[in-house]
Formats: C-alpha cells, sequence, structure tokens
C-alpha cells in the first residue's frame, strides 16, 4: 500500500517525500507543479500532475493507486498574499480540503496528516503556545487552514476519517546533502531572503518592523529544520495507523529568535555581511510565535535533530550555495 502526499513537490513535501521512502514506504505524488518542483520529488515515489480540487483527477488517482494514508500539504501559505487575496486561500486551501475528504471518504481511506500552522493560534495569550490555546487567526491564511481543521473534525465525526493536525511553526534549512531544499518564487520568508543577501543575488534584508513588544523590537518565531519536521509527519502516520485518535501537535523548538537574532545567525554561518534595514511592520504577523511541543515529543515520540538554529541555516546555506538557481538547472530554465 502507499502513501499519497498531496503537494509532494513542495519544500516540506519534498523533504516528507524523501523521509518516507528512505524508511521503506511506497509513495505516491499529487502536485499541481504552481508552487512546486519536479526535480525536488525523490524519483523512487510515482507522480501524478494535477490540482486538489479537481475531483474527477483525484477520484482518478485514487482509483488507480492502493492508498493507506495521505499526508496533505497542497496549500498556498503567504501570509501578506493571504492578506491581499484571500479568497484565493479560502478556495485552493479550504476548498481543496472538502475536495479531497470527499474522495477519501469514496474510496474507504481513512487516515489524514495534515500541514497546519502557527497561523491558526493568531495573537498569542500565552507563550510557549499549547495546543489547547484558542484559535484567532489574524490572516486569511491561518484562518483558511483553521477552516481545513474544523472539517477535519466533523469528517471525522461524520465518516470516521482519523486525522493529525500538525501545526508548525517556522521551518527552514535544507537536507544535510544538499540535493534538495527551499526554492520558491517569489521568495517571502525570513532565512532564504537573508541567504539571498548573503549570496549577492539581493541588496539587503529589510526588517519588518521593530516596534513589538519584544527582546529587540523584532518578531520572535521558533525555528524547525525541515527533515525534523518531516520526520514528525511519519510519526503522525504511524501513530494514526495504530488505532489513535484525531488531534493536533505543535511542531516548534519551544525557543524564539528574533528576526534581528536570526540575521545575526545568518551573519555568523555564512561569514558575510549581509546588509539590513529596518522597514515598517508587515499586515498580519503576530509579534511573537513560540511553541510548546511537549505534546508531540511525548505522544509522537518525536524527537528533533537540530536545536541549534545556526545548524539550521547552515544546511539552508549549503543549499543556496551549491544550487545558486535553485532546481532550475535541473528542470532545464
Ligand atoms: N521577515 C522580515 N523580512 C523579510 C521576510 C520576513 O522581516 O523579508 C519577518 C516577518 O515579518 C516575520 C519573520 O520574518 O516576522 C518570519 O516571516 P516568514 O515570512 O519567514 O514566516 P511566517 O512567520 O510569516 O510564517
Amino acid at each position: 500500500m502507499a502513501v499519497l502526499v498531496l503537494g509532494g513537490a513542495g519544500y516540506i513535501g519534498s523533504h516528507t517525500v524523501d523521509r518516507l521512502i528512505m524508511n521503506g514506504y511506497d509513495v505516491v505524488v499529487v502536485d499541481n507543479l504552481v508552487t512546486g518542483h519536479v526535480a525536488a520529488i525523490n524519483e523512487k515515489a510515482k507522480f501524478y500532475q494535477g490540482d486538489v480540487r479537481d475531483k474527477e483527477f483525484l477520484n482518478d488517482v485514487f482509483s488507480k493507486e492502493d492508498i493507506e494514508g495521505v499526508i496533505h500539504f497542497a496549500a498556498f501559505s503567504i501570509v501578506p498574499e493571504s492578506m491581499e487575496k484571500p479568497l484565493k486561500y479560502f478556495d485552493n486551501n479550504t476548498g481543496g480540503m472538502i475536495t479531497l475528504l470527499e474522495v477519501m471518504h469514496e474510496h474507504n481511506v481513512k487516515f489524514i496528516v495534515f500541514s497546519s500552522t502557527a497561523a491558526t493560534y493568531g495573537e498569542p495569550k500565552q507563550i510557549p503556545i499549547k495546543e489547547t490555546d484558542l484559535q484567532v487567526p489574524t490572516n486569511p491564511y491561518g484562518e483558511s487552514k483553521l477552516a481545513m481543521e474544523k472539517i477535519m473534525h466533523w469528517s471525522d465525526v461524520a465518516y470516521g476519517i482519523k486525522f493529525i493536525a500538525l501545526r508548525y511553526f517556522n521551518v527552514a534549512g535544507a537536507k544535510a546533502d544538499g540535493s534538495i531544499g527551499e526554492d520558491h518564487n517569489p521568495e517571502t520568508h525570513l532565512v532564504p531572503i537573508i541567504l539571498q543577501v548573503a549570496a549577492g543575488e539581493r541588496d539587503k534584508l529589510t526588517i519588518f518592523g521593530d516596534d513589538y513588544d519584544t527582546k529587540d523590537g523584532t518578531n520572535v518565531r521558533d525555528y524547525v529544520h525541515v527533515v525534523d519536521l518531516a520526520d514528525a509527519h511519519i510519526l503522525a502516520l504511524e501513530y494514526l495507523k495504530d488505532g489513535n485518535d484525531s488531534q493536533a501537535f505543535n511542531l516548534g523548538s519551544s525557543t524564539g529568535f528574533s528576526n534581528k537574532e536570526m540575521l545575526e545567525a545568518a551573519r555568523e554561518v555564512t561569514g558575510k555581511e549581509i546588509p539590513a534595514e529596518m522597514g515598517p511592520r508587515r499586515a498580519g504577523d503576530p509579534s511573537t510565535l513560540i511553541a510548546s511541543s511537549d505534546k508531540a515529543r511525548s505522544i509522537l515520540g518525536w524527537d528533533p535533530k537540530f536545536d541549534d538554529v545556526r545548524e539550521i541555516i547552515k544546511t539552508a546555506w549549503n543549499w543556496k550555495v551549491t544550487h545558486p538557481n535553485g532546481y532550475n538547472d535541473r528542470e532545464g530554465k
């Protein structure tokens, strides 16, 4: 039987596909390649190009393949874009989930591991954030993912489709051998942007706001290595297959780094100057997001290997210097 990975050509999806294959799973990937890269998909996985909202296409994949469970990454994930184009997010993310669950129900597939987000919490009332804390998103991206969690809940009640929602905090880094990594166009995330400046592809970093109520006025985030995150999906799938109930888990490091601290760490790792300036706040940004990951550690047995943000940045830098054009070279662009 195979694991179906929707969005398996994307950044986190491709690392998860890679880890699944390294752990002996048969993997089927579905991706519409709007943001993903064929070259990122481990060649041992079977690939279907198509959209999660296309019910006929999904039905076809579920008919052809013997699918034991689904890991769902296929979603848009850029906070500022979601502020400008909320309907794009509700259509693709939330709408896509409805189609997916319909098809899973029709084909009697009972397990789904879902990439949710810390953005479902909004501005937290307490730090570190626990899974039981209030979820009040401050942007449409987070709202679209919270709606997806709720839709999964009611599909569990009605159809017995069991789910694990993994609420990611900030993800960075690349596979240690540098063969796969982060390649977004346009890039909006902090670590790859800092490294683009380090590589001379951008003039400078603009830090979005230094008037937040944090240690140095800049936003504080909790960074996890992408391979550690990928491994949590495999643990979550096995947890469901063991007969456990639907629930959510935070995936973070329980440590916060400010945007200024991330810049300093990247300067240290790369040995580059990395020019930076202060800019205005970015819409939709909560001030501080730090996870309590105790639950994932104790229940799933999640044991992240990267506990130093410099080591995370180092793997991203290794990918950057070995692939200055991202996947373009491998995709003949
Ligand atoms: N950020 C920044 N400059 C940039 C990109 C991001 O200051 O060019 C900040 C952003 O405002 C946030 C943090 O970096 O405080 C992490 O943002 P990112 O988009 O990487 O992830 P998010 O927290 O939105 O998921």
